[in-house]
């Protein structure tokens, strides 16, 4: 992937995504895709080889991947009209959302 890749939807960059870890949009998921699953491996590469690496950063990567999948999931099923469906991640979603904020509270 070169670095000049660049969402088409919200205009995050590759270098953008690399610096903060952060994705812009659904979109920006299938765009970086390979990017993503490369900065997850490097993360969980280097839990196993220096175990002073947290494992929130680990987490991070993960809770990430699951909002944009969900995310993914929720445009996907609005396409095809499957409106329970999207109604149903949309809950999913902001399930996953009322867990991280309680887990960063504690
Ligand atoms: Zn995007």
């Amino acid at each position: 992937m070169d670095k000049f890749t660049v969402c088409p939807r919200c205009g995050t960059t590759i270098e953008e995504f690399r610096r903060t870890g952060l994705l812009g949009c659904a979109e920006c998921y299938r765009v970086f895709r390979d990017e993503i699953l490369s900065a997850v491996l490097r993360v969980q590469g280097k839990t196993r080889h220096e175990g002073d690496i947290p494992a929130v950063k680990e987490e991070k990567y993960s809770f990430m991947l699951e909002q944009q999948h969900l995310k993914e999931e929720i445009e996907r099923a609005m396409r095809e009209r499957r409106y329970a469906e999207a109604e149903e991640l949309k809950q999913r979603l902001k399930e996953s959302n009322r867990t991280r904020r309680e887990e960063e509270e504690r």
